[in-house]
């Protein structure tokens, strides 16, 4: 081990952490690392160990032994001897005293394949966190050591353990400015809102549920707290699926049915208990069964399969989360701001469902989907690039100002006071809902609503939509992480369908790939914007399509149906469509089911190639639909979910508009049943711009449809053609800036 070597190397790594997002990611990252320092060393065995407060023991967390030495006496494979107590060991007594130990196996242990070994704390500021264990079949391996070295190497681990923040307890922290007094993190918004909660951070991991639990007791009293915990899981699952009419009731016996009845299942508590009655405490009992059966799950050939690994993994953090608190408690979301660092679809609306305050996540890995999913269920939620967020310790008092793109962490009066004023000035006048959408000169503009949750169908009708222009049917498909069934999809869309009362319901296709991927159905792709997305995915899917066209034909029977097929490259697709829409009527028919025979057929122009074959589309459909948020992707090559080119990523772009222009005019007769479904539909700046062009149909996210029609009010025709004319006539995106600015 030469001077400073250990250290140079893992700081040539350590910046790397940050990519990380699942502790799955990370362990491989500290296994790297592991790797470089034996390879350094000449070690045959390498292992982290981090502190467990609860049960006074350091555990294994990573290691490599390639020559199978755990057996022999270093630890053995058993998962529940890859522990020693703080005290009367050799790890311990290195993480005690936080100084480097250096051992060599006794003279009289001759057989023992290993001679030396070295034992290095790993510490972060004042915080010790684990020990970093070498062994070397050479007995002086470790005598020439650099002190200095060790200690960066130490400090260094301890950054990346930190970062990884799944260690097991927190153990004492350096005070910083999160810890002490207010201060400030900066994002952006996901979605709009303002709330008040308590810092909640978390991490879809096991072992953070493991904070705040009793001490371990007799047999007997862990395994009255695992049936206490099981109890009170299950009556939330159940209080769940019961509360669920408010959000959406189909999809969420879809996602929590599955844990209820995991958690019902004998072969698994069974499984648990006898290992309770083995001598682990009830949580570790739980963390080793449900690990177990998540480790099936994801070894599983079948990615869907593999998928449902996370649906364990959750009901295990509830199980062992509920052991935490106190039993008359149980422990709720309500009120609490959880800080993450990636969350999926299904993450996101189960804690929408356990009413939780708001989200602010951290770095990449939002999708399109978790912004609009997060705005169909009123959440607020705020990305952040500052790794500061998780650090912020559980309880902490936040002020959560998505709109803003701040996160006041132990905001002051004055700051709460100052923020509420601000936004309150934001939700002005209520006086349009009722009406219908119209200019100043009286020329009636639909204006319909963006559908993702049954939810956002109701909000729709309150807010007095006139229909649904886009039902994003996909959702419930990414939510439960599969296909679905016909009749699974025949009851969310009737629900759906229902709550418009015979307003128009335009259903669209799903619009699978992208960034809104189904993983074990979509195939991975280098590009996969570019790739099998919307209706690519459903004609090389052919039975879920059948499915999905036969659930809307039924449901919308009596109702005004509409069906929209997403990502349309050319006519070719539209044709293909229609042959499966009239097999799907013919099986239909011969079932003697009760269904729509006649919907109107539609196709959404957000891509290139369709915005230049809108004539030939609107030949063979009898409705358009603009997807302005790929359109705008797509011709100017900016990842719509790209952070860093969301300054590129405008939809007033004078070549964006000159498309629109040009899809309003190619659309001929049809001009009349040519509508817009993305942003740029309830783009203030926009309005004049698409009313001048001759758009008479928009679709909104319901929220925005008040201010849609109150901004309607602002304009005659005759001033928006003249305001559309003089935006296509300017050339530079600074000139048009300058002149939305002005307008
Ligand atoms: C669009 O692309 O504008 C659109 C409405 O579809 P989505 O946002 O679902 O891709
Ligand atoms: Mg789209």
């Amino acid at each position: 081990m030469g001077k400073n070597h250990c250290s140079l190397l893992l700081h040539d790594i350590s910046e790397r952490i940050y990519l990380f997002e699942t502790p799955e990611e990370v362990d491989g990252f500290l296994t790297e690392a592991i790797t470089l320092l034996m390879g350094e060393s000449g070690a045959s065995l390498g292992a982290v160990f981090v502190r467990d407060d609860r049960s006074q023991e350091l555990v294994f967390r990573v290691g490599i032994d390639d020559e199978g030495y755990w057996d022999r006496s270093i630890c053995s494979k058993d998962q529940a001897s890859r522990r020693f107590r703080y005290d009367g060991t050799d790890l311990g007594r290195a993480f005690r005293e936080g100084a480097t130990r250096f051992h060599t196996y006794s003279e009289d242990d001759e057989a023992h394949p290993l001679k030396s070994k070295i034992l290095i704390p790993i510490i972060r500021g004042p915080e010790k966190m684990g020990v970093f264990i070498m062994a070397h079949k050479d007995a002086h391996a470790f005598s020439d050591v650099d002190h200095e070295d060790i200690l960066n190497t130490s400090s260094l681990l301890g950054a990346m353990l930190a970062e990884s923040t799944m260690l097991i307890n927190e153990g004492a922290k350096e005070p910083s400015t999160l810890e002490r007094g207010p201060s400030v993190i900066k994002g952006i918004k996901t979605s709009e809102g303002l709330v008040e909660g308590r810092a909640l951070p978390i991490w879809s991991d096991t072992n953070s549920a493991v904070e705040h639990l009793p001490p371990q007791g007799t047999p007997q009293e862990e395994e009255a707290l695992f049936n206490r915990s099981q109890s009170l899981s299950l009556e939330q699952l159940e209080e769940m699926q019961n509360a669920s009419a408010a959000i959406d009731s189909e999809i969420i016996s879809l996602i929590f049915t599955a844990q209820y009845y995991m958690l019902k299942d004998e072969s698994l508590t069974n499984k648990i208990l006898t290992r309770i009655k083995e001598g682990f405490s009830a949580p570790d009992a739980v963390h080793a069964v449900i690990d177990e059966y998540a480790e099936i799950f994801s070894n599983m050939k079948e990615l869907r399969f593999a998928e449902k690994a996370q649906d364990v993994r959750d009901l295990g953090f509830r199980l062992i989360t509920n052991m935490g608190k106190p039993r008359d408690e149980g422990f709720s979301y309500k009120g609490q701001i959880v800080l993450s660092r990636h969350i999926y679809p299904s993450d996101l609306f189960r804690l929408a469902v356990e009413k939780v305050a708001g989200l602010a996540l951290r770095g990449a890995g939002v999708t399109a989907h978790i912004s609009i999913l997060a705005r169909s269920l009123n959440l607020p939620v705020l990305v952040t690039d500052d790794k500061d967020l998780l650090e912020i310790p559980e309880g902490t008092p936040l002020l959560l100002d998505a709109t803003g793109g701040r996160l006041y962490i132990r905001p002051t009066e004055e700051t709460i006071t100052s923020v509420r004023k601000q936004r309150a000035l934001k939700l002005s006048v209520r006086d349009f809902y009722m009406l219908k959408g119209s200019t100043s000169d009286g020329v009636h503009v639909h204006v319909a609503a963006n559908v993702n949750l049954h939810n956002d169908a109701k909000v729709a009708v309150a807010q007095g939509a006139e229909g649904i222009g886009l039902y994003r049917s996909e959702f419930p498909f990414i939510l439960k992480k599969d296909f679905l069934s016909e009749e699974q999809q025949y009851r969310i869309y009737k629900s759906i369908i229902d709550t418009q009362q015979g307003k128009p319901v335009i259903m669209r296709t799903t619009d699978i790939g992208g960034d809104k991927l189904l993983k074990g159905r979509s195939e991975e792709e280098t590009n996969p914007f570019l790739g099998v997305r919307g209706i690519r995915f459903s004609l090389a899917n052919r039975e879920m399509f059948r499915n999905q066209l036969k659930a809307m034909l039924r449901a919308g029977a009596n109702a005004d149906l509409s069906i929209m097929v997403p990502m349309v490259t050319d006519v070719e697709e539209i044709l293909t469509v229609k042959e499966e829409l009239a097999l799907c009527i013919e099986q239909l028919k011969n079932r003697k089911a009760e269904f729509n025979p006649a919907p109107r057929l539609g196709a959404m122009i957000e891509l290139p190639s369709a915005a230049m074959a809108v004539d030939e589309l609107a030949e063979e459909t009898d409705f358009l639909s603009i997807g302005s948020n790929d359109l705008t992707m797509y011709l100017l090559a900016i990842d719509r979910t790209n952070k860093n080119l969301s300054h590129l990523y405008r939809s007033y772009h004078p070549v964006v508009l000159k498309v629109l222009a040009q899809i309003a005019e190619k659309s001929g007769d049809k001009i009349s049943e040519l509508s817009i479904c993305g942003e740029a539909a309830s783009d203030p700046v926009l309005l004049p711009f698409l009313l001048g062009i001759g758009i008479r149909k928009l679709s909104v996210i319901p929220s925005k449809i008040e201010e849609v029609k109150r901004n309607l009010f602002n304009y005659s025709i005759e001033e928006a053609e003249k305001i559309a004319q003089q935006m296509l006539s300017i050339r530079r995106i600074g000139d048009m800036e300058k002149y939305i600015k002005a307008l």
